[in-house]
């Protein structure tokens, strides 16, 4: 097709998600440019690429059900899936481009000043009904759970999609549970009022009143890549003793610290407990 031929929206809409799906992606969809005003400013579709209609959803590369069930949570620093959705979205965007002749820029997964990312790719895949936010944190898809996802700015004008009609989160058993003992499996797992992050109540069936305790979370996945890099780095240029700098630059954590910036390059968190349990996609955890 010519990058100036008349373009039918829909039928874009359709291709995109065809080529998405046979390119890896478990699902699509499409957020309104316009859908990101509880964005803070700068932070909007807009100010990465100006005249920006939609945003281009796709989630998908789920860690293995194996890498949940092994107890050597630390390959799992060296390894990642994540960064296939990135890779797929820089294919969706060259096709737009391509195929199209509208611009297209991927919210890239890193953060920018202020340790902000670019862009809320949860926020996207949100308002493009991939999944919704959970009182754990992360997008679920009501299907498969726990899931990454990358997304591509457009100034194609694409049909938008909306935020799914039931939320995947709280999960039919943890409204039951909460009815029982007034916690669900991540509140469990992580309680904020007992060393943990969660906290929160269910009423009619939506979780509301979310707590997070979003620093001491911090602590507890990212010791690794970037932020353990930078924190083992800072201890050790401070070290006087030059035998125990020594040891430091050589040890384990540094050592997979920076296999995991070089060869998984993509942030996976390493905590996760509060997915681990979460009934949300189990099925796809379960294996013989
Ligand atoms: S990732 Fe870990 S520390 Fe953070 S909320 Fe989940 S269980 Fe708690
Ligand atoms: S366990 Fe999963 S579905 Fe249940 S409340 Fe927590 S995040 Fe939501």
């Amino acid at each position: 097709m010519s990058a100036t031929a008349e373009i039918d929206p829909a039928e874009a809409k359709e291709e995109l998600a065809a080529i998405a799906a046979k390119s890896g992606a478990l699902v699509s969809g499409v957020a309104a440019a316009d859908a990101f005003g509880e964005a803070p400013e700068g932070r909007r579709p807009g100010d990465i690429l100006p005249h920006a209609r939609s945003v281009f959803v796709i989630g998908g590369a789920q860690p293995r059900a194996g890498d949940w069930e092994s107890p050597n949570y630390q390959h799992m620093e060296v390894t990642t899936t994540a960064d296939r959705m990135q890779t797929l979205a820089l294919k969706m965007a060259r096709t737009i481009e391509d195929r199209y002749g509208y611009y297209a820029v991927c919210i890239p997964p890193g953060v920018d000043y202020g340790q902000q990312p670019f862009m809320s790719i949860a926020m996207a895949a949100d308002a493009a009904g991939c999944g919704s936010r959970s009182l754990a944190g992360p997008v679920l898809h009501p299907d498969y759970g726990f899931m990454y996802y990358g997304a591509v700015i457009t100034t194609m004008p694409l049909p938008a999609d909306k935020p799914l009609d039931t939320p995947a989160c709280p999960a039919p058993e943890c409204v039951a549970m909460y009815k029982d003992e007034k916690t669900t499996p991540c509140m469990k797992t992580c309680p904020i009022d007992d060393g943990g992050c969660l906290g929160g109540c269910i009423e009619k069936g939506r979780f509301v009143d979310r707590r997070y305790d979003a620093a001491r979370c911090t602590t507890r996945v990212q010791n690794y890549w970037v932020p353990a890099f930078q924190k083992v780095l800072h201890e050790t240029l401070q070290e006087k003793d030059k035998e125990k700098q020594k040891m430091m630059l050589y040890s384990g954590i540094f050592s997979r610290t920076l296999w995991s910036m070089t060869y998984a390059n993509v942030s996976q968190a390493q905590c996760a407990e509060c997915m681990r349990v979460c009934p949300v996609g189990y099925e796809h955890r379960n294996k013989k």
